[in-house]
């Protein structure tokens, strides 16, 4: 889909040229495409482009995915395999061209049914940041999904939680659905065009065109909107404003064809993401809130939850559901502030000056009176600053700082809270 127009920037300050670059692909290893926005394009280099691009297509369409899946559903257990190198599932006819791959037999339903388990996991930290739930918090958000009444799921770039509606769909009475939109292209193998668009999130791009984007309108705008809500995940590395944007786009298909019936009200969304970004969502999202809850990963050593993993997950829940109604587990530490009106983590005490529960990582904050605010409870105030930081830190420099934890002395590429 359309490239992103980017700017370097430093101190806050345009510098240099603007360029085009790949949206998705936040490393030029992943994708070499560049282009300064006031260069002329040459016809040689167009076709060029269009030659690449036509050669790396997938080797097959959704459409065929779907075909092949119904006749690999036919094949007896012994006669399915999936071939692990290529991530795809293999018809008898092609075991020959795979043969030196390796490749999983027997592929049970069971096992058709959670393609995130059969499919790795793309880690790639750049671009596609593949993280998926622990089961725990999985449920929990389905769960929360169900207490809250909604019926339809926009998953965007949540497979494993499409995938638990789904199979729940599947087995029992159970009327809750999901579509998953996904840059992760292997998932058309599961799924048929009602389940799954093929979508880049960065740019609001749907592979399918026009067919697509429809059943994607269709799907938000059933039962005249109600009972929908967008649950998204996406990799935390992404820029904010490309995703904000994305999100307003896929908000407002919402409301396009019932105007008058919402009266002003916003599609209902969980954006799940890191709390240091509090402040970036809220610019572009001012109703939005943050809950404590923390969201647990499966493949991410550092983002377990407190008790068992290493270290606790700085990954929350962004919402523009009116907090109290986000009830957050109490065997897992959290209770309800009665003053703030929200389920917030037990370390998380209410300071009477700020009136408001001000942790924001679980961990019990401190006031400082001269900074009129909670900060961390690892700060001090440092006078010749003048604010709350470190202990060790260098007096007097005020660099702008990362710009997604906001520390000094490093930049976003480089930001440890990402890695
Ligand atoms: N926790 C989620 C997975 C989140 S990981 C779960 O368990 O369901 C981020 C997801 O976003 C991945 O599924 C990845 O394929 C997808 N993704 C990454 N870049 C994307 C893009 N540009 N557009 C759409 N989806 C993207
Ligand atoms: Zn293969
Ligand atoms: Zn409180
Ligand atoms: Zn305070
Ligand atoms: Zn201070």
């Amino acid at each position: 889909g359309p490239a992103l127009l980017f700017v370097k920037t430093s101190q806050g300050r345009e510098e240099g040229r603007r360029f085009y670059a790949c949206s998705a692909c936040r490393d030029r290893k992943d994708c070499n495409f560049f282009q300064w926005e006031d260069e002329k394009v040459s016809e040689a280099r167009l076709a060029a482009r269009e030659e690449y691009n036509r050669n790396h297509q997938p080797s097959f369409t959704h459409r065929q995915n779907v075909d092949r899946y119904k006749n690999f559903v036919l094949l007896p257990l012994s006669k399915r395999r999936f071939c692990q190198e290529c991530q795809q599932l293999l018809l008898p006819a092609e075991w020959e061209k795979h043969s030196d791959h390796q490749f999983l037999c027997n592929i049970t339903t069971t096992q058709l049914k959670s393609p995130s388990q059969l499919l790795y996991p793309l880690e790639n930290k750049k671009t596609n940041a593949q993280y998926l739930f622990a089961d725990r918090s999985c449920k929990f958000l389905l769960n929360l999904l169900i207490d809250l009444g909604f019926r339809r799921v926009l998953s965007v770039g949540t497979p494993r939680l499409h995938e638990m509606i789904q199979s729940k769909a599947s087995q029992e009475e159970f009327n809750v659905r999901s579509l998953l939109l996904d840059i992760d292209f292997r998932y058309s193998q599961f799924y048929t065009e009602d389940e799954f668009c093929h979508y880049n999130m960065f740019n609001h791009h749907f592979f399918g065109g026009e067919a697509a984007l429809e059943t994607c309108r269709k799907f938000l705008n059933e039962e005249n909107g109600e009972g929908v809500i967008m649950v998204t995940d996406p990799p935390f590395g992404g820029l904010v404003e490309a995703l904000a944007s994305s999100f307003k786009k896929l908000m407002a298909m919402w409301r396009e064809t019932e105007k008058e019936r919402h009266d002003n009200k916003e599609m209902p969304v969980f954006w799940i993401f890191p709390y240091f970004f509090e402040s970036r969502i809220l610019d572009f999202f001012p109703s939005f809130s943050m809950m404590d809850y923390q969201v647990d990963y499966d493949n991410h050593a550092l983002y377990k939850h407190g008790k068992t993993g290493r270290r606790q997950s700085p990954v929350r829940i962004f919402t523009n559901l009116t907090p109290s109604m986000i009830v957050l587990p109490e065997e897992e530490g959290y209770r309800f502030c009665t003053v703030c009106q929200r389920y917030v983590s037990s370390g998380n005490q209410h300071c009477e000056i700020c009136n408001s529960c001000t942790s924001k990582d679980g961990r019990r904050w401190k006031h400082c009176i001269l900074c009129k605010k909670c900060v961390k409870p690892s700060w001090f105030h440092c006078s010749n600053c003048n604010c709350c930081t470190l202990q060790k830190h260098s007096c007097g420099k005020s660099d702008l700082g990362c710009f997604v934890c906001g520390k000094a002395g490093h930049k976003r590429s480089a930001c440890p809270s990402l890695s």
